[in-house]
């Protein structure tokens, strides 16, 4: 088949024209070298030293021209144009015969994942060392610290901050599946690991396998897990799960001594730790927090007086951790507050947290809308006619959500603009007011410059904490919706 003929849009590709340049060619000129600014990186991105190390961009050395062949130059035509440098080693020139070039594929696959969409979220794993560190003052000393790491460490990347963590003292592990504790062994971490909920029965090989702790709360899943340990002489490791008012998961406490009655006869079973969830340490109002603190209080208590040695007692999540230090007990179990949000507005300058995710794109067009037209889905946004409106290439599909539409800033160069019009699926807009020029100096927004979501620049700072009470939810919700997007996830 005549590469004409390929129905894919691509008619003739093999044999462009001599001295055709396309829009791409023409764009990639005006923006590289030639223009003799010496503001801009290899791939013409204006890129101040101070954006380029907040945002971790690396410039690779650029790619030298090389002296083109015979046979190049026949098939591409005589000039550098007709074969630019950046495409040399993505594909083989055509032997005569044959009618394409002959792409490589591995080089293809090659390309940064934050070349080929202008959209990022960065993590810093020193501000989780911190965290966990400002969190570890908090607690007398030989009391543990679970750094939490579910959903993919809220989002942040499981792996990478559990390791973290442990660097700054962290001693146990605490995820919601047996799939996130796999990962964790699969990565070589050998740290205690709690799933903090009894999972299905059919993971109970994995669970010995991996040396994975369930969460308990039912006979039958405590003499399934026994027995398969048992015939195969090993031990069953497990933290029972107490309900002391929150009632989600748990043995109810006024139940718990009968319980452990039925279930500890089997001689395999060890109880490792016990344990308990708050609904409101993170609310304003502390009397339905106090009544479940007593209740664990008890319960623990009843379970010594029975003889029943409780192992590690933990209750406390981020917001009680930082809040009620009587609390704490053997153990506690941070998980927003590792990653630098605060749980609750009550807990503000309480500790000294550093969020550790900042959310980056570059403009992806730049231009000025007439006064009264509208912007974006339903027009709901009204040009002044004295802005520039930029779009850049991140939307709710990426966690930007669209509850803030209008309500919300970006950050270019140290300076806050406010995100204008309806946050679409895979792009938002946002404007920058040219009346600001003499205060805010330069203003020419372009193509390829980065921009800010979340994060801080100068003075200028976004966070995820402010977002979450814009839209009327926890930083919980927020981060992970950034995180566990399409967005790659580069770490600093
Ligand atoms: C998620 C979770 C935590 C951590 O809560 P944060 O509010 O993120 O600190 C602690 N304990 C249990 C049982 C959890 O499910």
């Amino acid at each position: 088949m005549a590469s004409e003929d390929i129905p894919n849009g691509f008619t003739g590709f093999s044999q462009r024209r001599p001295g055709f340049q396309s829009a791409g060619d023409a764009l990639r000129r005006s923006r590289i070298g030639s223009d003799g600014l010496v503001d801009r990186d290899s791939r013409g991105f204006r890129n101040t030293e101070t954006q380029a190390a907040r945002s971790g961009w690396q410039v690779p050395n650029a790619v030298k021209p090389e002296p083109q062949t015979q046979k190049e130059q026949g098939l591409w035509g005589k000039s550098n144009d007709f074969f630019p440098a950046d495409m040399r080693k993505y594909l083989t020139v055509p032997e005569s015969g044959q009618s394409g070039p002959q792409f490589n594929y591995e080089e293809l696959s090659d390309i940064p994942e934050t070349d080929k969409r202008w959209s990022w979220v960065q993590v810093d794993l020193g501000a989780i060392h911190h965290n966990t560190l400002a969190l570890k003052q908090l607690l007398e000393p030989g009391v543990k610290l679970m750094a939490v790491v579910k959903a993919d460490a809220y989002g942040h990347g499981a792996v990478r901050c559990a390791r973290s963590a442990m660097s700054a003292g962290a001693d146990y592990l605490g995820v919601a599946t047996v799939d996130e504790a796999v990962e964790l062994r699969l990565a070589g971490i050998g740290a205690p690991i709690l799933v903090l909920a009894e999972p299905p029965a059919a993971t109970i090989p994995l669970l010995l396998a991996y040396r994975i702790m369930p969460s308990v709360y039912t006979a039958e899943f405590a003499v399934q897990y026994a027995e398969a340990a048992d015939s195969i002489g090993l031990r069953a490791p497990y933290h029972l799960k107490v309900n002391t008012g929150m009632n989600r998961i748990g043995v109810r406490f006024d139940e718990v001594i009968e319980f452990m009655r039925r279930v500890s006869f089997h001689r395999a079973l060890e109880l490792v730790g016990t344990f308990t969830h708050f609904a409101t340490a993170d609310a304003a109002d502390t009397m339905e927090f106090n009544i479940q603190a007593s209740h664990f209080v008890e319960t623990i208590a009843e379970m010594r007086a029975y003889g029943i040695d409780p192992g590690i007692v933990h209750a406390a999540n981020s917001a009680a951790t930082i809040r009620y230090p009587e609390v704490h007990f053997d153990m506690v179990r941070p998980g927003i507050s590792l990653y630098g949000y605060y749980p609750c507005p009550e807990t503000y300058g309480m500790v000294d947290l550093v969020p550790a995710m900042s959310v980056h794109a570059r403009i992806t067009q730049v231009k000025t809308v007439p006064v009264g037209e509208g912007v974006s889905y339903g027009l709901l946004h009204r040009s002044g006619g004295f802005t520039k409106v930029c779009t850049l290439p991140i939307g709710y599909a990426d966690g930007y959500r669209r509850g803030l539409s209008d309500r919300i800033d970006v950050i270019m160069e140290g300076n806050k603009h406010p995100q204008v019009g309806a946050i679409c699926m895979d792009q938002c807009m946002f404007e920058v007011d040219l009346r600001t020029r003499r205060t805010l100096g330069r203003l020419e927004p372009e193509i390829g410059d980065e921009v800010l979501l979340v994060g801080a620049q100068g003075n200028a700072v976004v966070t995820i904490d402010e977002m979450a009470d814009l839209l009327g939810t926890v930083p919980h919700e927020v981060c992970i919706g950034f995180g566990t997007s399409r967005m790659p996830r580069i770490y600093s």
